[in-house]
């Protein structure tokens, strides 16, 4: 099993992210390279990464199972503002050449907001973008991350998800992870994970599925709000997502944790001993507020 949290990169960058994951215990971890709210990023530092792939060796963390997250501001979904539009290109372009740099090979990204623009137009503006942005020579993969369907969202639905990947020309460049949180709000009840997956399959193929966020929700099924709970303490409960994270079909795929902290402190150490050991801990948050 790989099973990681989202981490920090800080000053130290990736050596800053490796080491917060190792000490939760995890064999994967996601790192934004920056804060996510914003698009303010230094230039990657070699020193700083070679110290980060050695302790990931030593710690038996694959670079397969690292994943980095674009920050939500960006939206390829809207090109009402041109410069916004070639912004957010630009700046996925740059986190690409970041990610190479660093060894790492996925990228998820929101897909974006409609905002006041109609479905339709919003998905071709995505298309589009894609296509700007991606080349033959890159040597990661963009995942299309599973959305709420919070506000004007798109990646709601898997109909959208395969229009897009559609219309993406470089094919190999492009993949999904899944959010289970947002697939409970956007209608999918993950009780039933295992229909869902064979419709992926049947019109995205699984094979697609590189990262898969593991968050419980606070809202029920199809409430479209996008407000993540730690695992067991939502509405979809530790046994149905226990169910995703040992799903047989996406065994060699990484589990990222983005549950919230509790009063400060960070779950994930507790998390995913829990989760190792297939057990609900109903003492998980006292056990975080007090060690
Ligand atoms: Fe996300
Ligand atoms: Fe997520
Ligand atoms: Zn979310």
């Amino acid at each position: 099993m790989y099973i990681g949290s989202h981490v920090s990169f800080n000053k130290e960058q990736l050596l800053a992210s490796v080491k917060e994951a190792v000490g939760y215990n995890a064999n994967a971890f996601m790192f934004y390279t920056g804060a996510p709210q914003n698009t303010l990023r230094s230039p990657i530092n070699d020193e700083l990464t070679n110290k980060a792939l050695n302790m990931m060796k030593e710690n038996n963390i694959l670079i397969d199972n690292v994943i980095c997250h674009a920050p939500y501001i960006i939206n390829l979904a809207n090109n009402t503002d041109e410069d916004k539009y070639k912004f957010s290109q630009e700046f996925l372009k740059n986190e690409i050449k970041r990610c190479e740099k660093l060894g790492v090979k996925y990228i998820v990204l929101h897909p974006g907001s409609a905002t006041k623009l109609d479905k339709l137009t919003a998905i071709n503006n995505i298309i589009n973008a894609l296509n700007n942005i991606l080349e033959e020579s890159d040597k990661i993969m963009i995942l299309l991350e599973t959305m709420a369907g919070k506000g004007t969202e798109i990646g709601a639905n898997m109909d959208e998800i395969a229009t897009i990947i559609n219309g993406v020309v470089l094919k190999d460049k492009i993949g999904v992870c899944l959010d289970t949180c947002h697939l409970n709000d956007s209608g999918v009840d993950i009780n039933n994970f295992d229909s869902y997956l064979n419709i992926f399959d049947k019109y995205i193929g699984i094979d697609k599925i590189k990262c898969v966020h593991v968050n419980d929700s606070k809202n029920e099924l199809g409430a479209h709000k996008d407000r993540h709970e730690n695992i067991g303490f939502g509405t979809i409960g530790f046994n149905a997502l226990l169910n995703v994270i040992c799903n047989e079909k996406l065994k060699d795929v990484p589990k990222i944790l983005e549950t919230p902290y509790i009063e400060e402190h960070a779950p994930y150490k507790y998390e995913i001993d829990m989760i190792r050991k297939k057990e609900f801990n109903s003492n998980l948050k006292e056990d975080v507020i007090n060690n």
